[in-house]
């Protein structure tokens, strides 16, 4: 008997028995109590030596289809390489994964979400609330800590009734991040530019007093440095956080995909503000990240978002952490 043959007939039977499975007692209803239609609250908390981090999604970005998003690259090529990796071709759910550090003496957020903006659907902008359910009251935070000021990262901080969602916090992003969305000489954009220049100016303007800015090498706050990882966008900047021997490196979107952006890291990404200088920066990143075994967090990759990276040939695998409860 062939073996194609005896493994259909063996699936057969695991189906059989399990359609067939006795019920519990005669008459039992299961499944009685009502649908919830509640969406989870996804938040992970670990530790890094003795800092408390707890990853918060802030939901799921609808970017349409990542053949879109791959330009550089012929629509086959990209179907044919997700469909190698088991991944849907007619959709990218992309996660937004914030990150809470206590580091005992400062409560430090990292991105802030896409606040009420619906430019990508309904699925994002839950930061706030994810907050709330992990035990963390906004008005605690004292620090936010900016990878770049991209719709997706910077629109969480200011409301649209133009009041502060965290009051007592600090914004610190890198200058030339800063200066390049609020230049006033964009103030005449349109289409995209105009979207992102409008979010970073409704969320970074106000804030104006209570903004400083970073320097690649330097700590942003004790215990957390500043990584220069300039591409995405022209003062993004990755955050390595340390503490008792251990490390965290936060890349934000220096490395987006956690398949595209290691086995095709130089695929050129629409989002990507100079896709050249980008994918040279997502190659350096990842060289570093496997040379140390550096632990990583990819803003965009599935929640939580966290694990190393392994050289493989001329590219790289993403390796997904065990999760620690
Ligand atoms: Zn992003």
């Amino acid at each position: 008997m062939s073996n194609i043959l005896v493994s259909a007939m063996n699936r057969r039977a695991f189906l059989l028995s399990a359609a067939t499975a006795p019920l519990l007692a005669s008459g039992a209803v299961h499944a009685r109590a009502p649908l919830l239609g509640v969406k989870s609250p996804a938040w992970y908390r670990f530790n890094v030596g003795d800092f408390e981090v707890t990853v918060v999604s802030d939901g799921v970005l609808d970017l349409g289809t990542l053949a879109g998003v791959y330009p550089g690259t012929p629509k086959p090529t990209v179907d044919g390489f997700l469909k190698s990796e088991l991944q849907p071709v007619d959709k990218a759910l992309t996660p937004e994964n914030c990150l809470v550090v206590n580091t005992g003496d400062k409560l430090v957020l990292i991105d802030s979400g896409v606040g009420s903006y619906s430019t990508f659907g309904a699925g994002a902008g839950r930061l706030v609330k994810t907050l709330a359910s992990a035990g963390i009251k906004a008005e605690d935070i004292d620090t936010i800590l900016l990878t770049h000021a991209h719709i997706d990262h910077v629109s969480g901080i200011m409301g649209d009734d133009g009041k502060r969602l965290y009051p007592n916090a600090q914004i610190i992003l890198s200058k030339v991040e800063h200066d390049f969305w609020t230049d006033d000489a964009k103030l005449s954009a349109t289409g995209v530019l105009k979207l992102l220049v409008d979010a970073a100016r409704k969320n970074l303007v106000p804030n104006k007093d209570r903004i400083a800015f970073v320097e690649p090498g330097k700590e942003a706050v004790k215990g957390i440095s500043v990584v220069s990882t300039p591409g995405h966008s022209p003062g993004h900047v990755s955050y390595l956080i340390s503490s008792g021997g251990k490390s965290l490196l936060y890349t934000g979107d220096a490395v987006t995909h956690p398949l595209i952006s290691f086995k095709q890291p130089a695929w050129e990404f629409a989002f990507d503000g100079d896709a050249k200088a980008a994918a040279a920066t997502r190659i350096k990143l990842l060289d570093m990240a496997t040379a140390d075994n550096l632990t990583m967090i990819g803003y965009h990759f599935p929640f939580p978002g966290i694990g190393n990276a392994l050289k493989e040939g001329n590219a790289y695998r993403f390796v997904p952490a065990a999760l620690e409860f």
